[in-house]
C-alpha cells in the first residue's frame, strides 16, 4: 500500500494559489499550509479550503507553531491563546494536524515536568478541536533537539492528541542513528516530514534554511529513515519540507514534479530496505552502448575527420538514411545527418550536438515501467538505430536515451547497418563517462533523475575554478561503475558551462571521457593522426613533478602528449583532451588506475586551456 504523498507549501515558489496548483498538477495528495503562506494571503482560510477541495488536495498539516512549552509567566497564557486562535483557523482550513516545533525562546524552561504538563493541558484543548499536535524536535531547539528527547515527552504527556513528528533533516543533520525510531509506535507519529541535504560542515539553522533538497538530490541516509518509519507500521503521509534558494527561483510546476518523483523513489527504496513489495521494477544494471550525433551534412566531414584523428573506424552506414556507426573498442558512436527524425529536429534546436545515448539493460520494459512509475516520459522514437523500436525516455536537455535489452545491441546494429568493409582494429575503447552541462536551476532536477531511475549513487561534488566563474560537477555512478555521469553546472554567466547552457538553448552532454589501459600509447596512435589536442602549459607539468614526485623522463612523455595528471592515494589518473567540435562538444581519454574520481584538481587547467581558444576565429574552445 502506498503511503499518501504532501509538500509544505514553503517548498515552492509564488503565491499560495500558484503553489497549490503546482502541488495538484505534480499529483501530491496533499499539501502543508506554511504558517506565513497563508498569512501573506488575501485568501480566507476558508477560500484556501475551497481551492483544495477544487483541486483535490487535503490540507495535511498547519506549520509551524513555534514557542510553546516551557514559557514562564505570562507568556504560558499567551502561548495557550495562540494555540486557541490557530486550531479555530485550522477548523476552516479543514486540517487536523499542526506542527508545533521545540521551543527556541531565550524564555524558554527546559523543565521536563513542566513541558509535559504544558502539552497534557495542550491536548487537551486540541481533543475540543479534534486536533492532533505533533512535536518536532528542531535541531536547534533551546532545550529539545534531538528527535529521541521528544519522543521521551510524547511518551510521558501519553495523550491521545499529541504525537511526534519526525523531520529527516532535523534528525539527520545532527546524525541521531535511525534505528532509535524503532522505539516508537507507529500511531504516536502524527506526521513524517522529508528533505534531503548536501553534506556541509555548518551551522545547522543556516543549512536547513537554504540548502534542503529532495530525497535523492542530497547526502543524507533519508532511505533508512524513512524504512525505518515505515516498519514502526506508521500509515499517515510523507510530506516534503524544503527550504532551498534555488527551489524558490525556479517553477513551481517543475519543483513540484520533481518532489514527487523524489517521494516515490524514496518510499520505493525504503520498501526494498524492508524487503517489502514495491510497485516498481528495481533500478536496473545499466552500461552505455552508444552515443549519437546529430549534425548537418555540411558538417558530416568534418566529424568524420575528428571521429578518425581520435581512433574511430567507420564500420557501418545505413543503406538509406545519412547514419553511420564509428567504432573503438567497445565504443559506438552514431553520426545521424538526416534532414527530418528526431537527431534533424534536435539540431534544428541546439545545432551540432549530441541527441541521444543508448543504454543496455537486462529488461527494458521494466526500465520503461520504472521510469513511468518515476513519471519520467517514455516516447516512441523509430529513428532508433536498427528501428527496433525501442522505448526511449526523454533525456539531458530533451535529448533521449535508448533502452537496449540485454543481448538485442548485436541484432540492434547488424539489422540497420551495412558493414563498410573497413577494417576495424581491436582498440581498447572503452566509455569511461558521460559528461554533461546543465542549468544550475536543473543541477538537482538531473540528479534524482540518474539516481532514481537507475540507482547511481553520488559521490563528493567538486568545485571546480573555471577562469569566469566556479562550476559545480556532481559524479554518479552506478554501483558497478560500468556508467558513469557527471553533472556540471555553474551560476556564473561566463563560465564554459554556462555558454554551453547558452549556446545549446539549454542543457546538453559536454563531453564523453573514453578510458584506455594504456594513454600514452593511444595518445601517441592519435598523434599518428593528427589528432588535435588541447595543449597543457609547461607550468602544469612543472607543478605536477614538483607535487607527485614524477620522474624526469615520465613527466616529459607526459608533457609531450599534453597529458593532465592525478592521484588519490589509492591510484592514478590521466587524462587528455580533444580540442572541441564546433565550440559544442569534445573528447576525453583517461587511464583510470583504481582511482575513483575524475580529475577534479585538473578541472581549472582544462577549462583555462579552453578558455584561451574561446574567442579565437574559426578555433574550437
Ligand atoms: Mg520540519
Ligand atoms: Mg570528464
Amino acid at each position: 500500500m502506498s503511503l499518501q504523498f504532501g509538500i509544505a507549501t514553503v517548498s515552492l515558489s509564488g503565491t499560495l494559489e500558484e503553489k497549490l496548483r503546482a502541488a495538484s498538477a505534480a499529483g501530491f495528495d496533499g499539501v502543508e499550509i506554511f504558517e506565513n503562506d497563508l498569512i501573506a494571503s488575501p485568501l480566507r482560510p476558508r477560500d484556501v479550503r475551497a481551492m483544495l477541495d477544487d483541486l483535490g488536495l487535503t490540507c495535511m498539516l498547519y506549520q509551524p507553531f513555534r514557542d510553546f512549552e516551557g514559557m514562564p509567566g505570562a507568556m504560558r497564557q499567551r502561548a495557550f491563546d495562540r494555540a486557541k486562535a490557530k486550531f479555530d483557523l485550522m477548523g476552516e482550513l479543514g486540517t487536523r494536524h499542526i506542527l508545533l516545533c521545540s521551543n527556541c525562546s531565550p524564555h524558554a524552561l527546559g523543565e521536563r515536568n513542566r513541558i509535559v504538563a504544558d502539552f497534557q493541558q495542550l491536548g487537551d484543548l486540541a481533543a475540543s478541536h479534534d486536533i492532533i499536535v505533533g512535536y518536532e524536535a528542531l535541531a536547534w531547539g533551546r532545550h529539545v533537539f534531538d528527535h529521541r528527547d521528544a519522543w521521551a515527552i510524547v511518551e510521558a504527556v501519553d495523550h491521545p492528541h499529541v504525537g511526534i513528528i519526525l523531520d529527516s533533516f532535523h534528525s539527520l543533520s545532527r546524525g541521531i542513528p535511525s534505528d532509535s525510531i524503532r522505539a516508537i509506535p507507529g500511531d504516536k507519529i502524527a506526521f513524517v516530514q522529508l528533505a534531503d541535504a548536501p553534506k556541509l560542515d555548518m551551522d545547522l539553522l543556516y543549512w536547513s534554511r537554504h540548502f534542503r533538497n529532495f530525497p535523492g538530490q542530497g547526502g543524507l541516509p533519508v532511505e533508512a529513515y524513512v524504512a525505518e518509519i515505515l516498519a514502526t507500521g506508521y500509515t499517515g503521509p510523507l510530506s516534503l519540507e524544503i527550504f532551498n534558494d534555488r527551489f524558490r527561483g525556479w517553477s513551481a510546476d517543475l519543483i513540484a514534479a520533481d518532489g514527487l518523483r523524489s517521494l516515490c523513489h524514496v518510499e520505493d527504496a525504503a520498501l526494498r530496505l524492508l524487503d517489502r513489495p514495491t510497485a516498481a521494477p528495481p533500478p536496473p544494471h545499466v552500461r552505455p552502448e552508444f552515443v549519437e550525433f546529430a549534425v548537418s551534412d555540411a558538417d558530416v566531414p568534418a566529424l568524420e575527420a575528428m571521429f578518425g584523428s581520435l581512433g574511430f573506424t567507420r564500420t557501418g552506414i545505413h543503406p538509406a538514411k545519412a547514419v553511420s556507426r564509428w567504432q573503438a573498442g567497445s565504443v559506438n558512436l552514431v553520426i545521424n545527418a538526416e534532414r527530418h527524425g528526431f537527431g534533424h529536429d534536435f539540431r534544428l534546436a541546439h545545432g551540432p550536438s549530441i541527441c541521444a545515448v543508448g543504454l543496455v539493460v537486462p529488461d527494458r520494459d521494466a526500465v520503461a515501467a520504472r521510469a513511468a512509475h518515476l513519471g519520467i516520459r517514455t516516447v516512441d522514437d523509430s529513428d532508433a538505430p536498427g528501428n527496433l523500436a525501442f522505448p526511449a525516455l526523454r533525456g539531458i536537455g530533451g535529448s533521449l536515451v535508448y533502452l537496449i535489452g540485454e543481448g538485442e545491441a548485436a541484432a540492434m546494429w547488424d539489422g540497420e547497418f551495412t558493414p563498410t568493409g573497413a577494417p576495424y582494429d581491436a582498440s581498447p575503447l572503452a566509455i569511461d563517462h558521460l559528461a554533461a552541462v546543465v542549468r544550475i536551476e536543473e543541477y538537482l532536477s538531473w540528479q534524482l533523475y540518474w539516481r532514481s531511475l537507475f540507482g547511481l549513487q553520488q559521490s563528493f561534488q567538486a568545485d571546480v575554478i573555471d577562469p569566469s566563474g566556479l562550476v559545480l560537477s556532481q559524479p554518479l555512478q552506478s554501483p558497478d561503475g560500468a556508467l558513469r555521469v557527471t553533472l556540471n553546472a555553474s551560476e556564473a554567466l561566463g563560465t564554459l558551462s554556462s555558454r554551453f547552457v547558452e549556446h545549446n538553448l539549454g542543457g546538453g552532454y559536454q563531453h564523453i571521457a573514453l578510458s584506455t589501459p594504456d594513454l600514452l600509447a593511444t595518445a601517441g596512435h592519435m598523434a599518428g593522426k593528427d589528432a588535435d589536442i588541447l595543449p597543457i602549459p609547461p607550468n602544469y607539468h612543472e607543478d605536477i613533478a614538483a607535487r607527485f614526485g614524477l620522474d624526469d623522463q615520465r613527466i616529459a612523455a607526459l608533457a609531450q602528449a599534453n597529458i593532465l595528471y592525478d592521484a588519490d592515494g589509492v591510484g592514478e589518473y590521466l587524462q587528455l583532451y580533444s580540442r572541441a567540435f564546433r565550440k559544442r562538444f569534445f573528447f576525453e581519454f583517461v587511464e583510470r588506475d583504481h582511482y575513483q574520481g575524475y580529475g577534479a584538481p585538473n578541472a581549472s587547467i582544462r577549462l583555462a586551456s579552453q578558455e584561451r581558444y574561446k574567442n579565437a576565429a574559426n578555433d574550437p574552445e
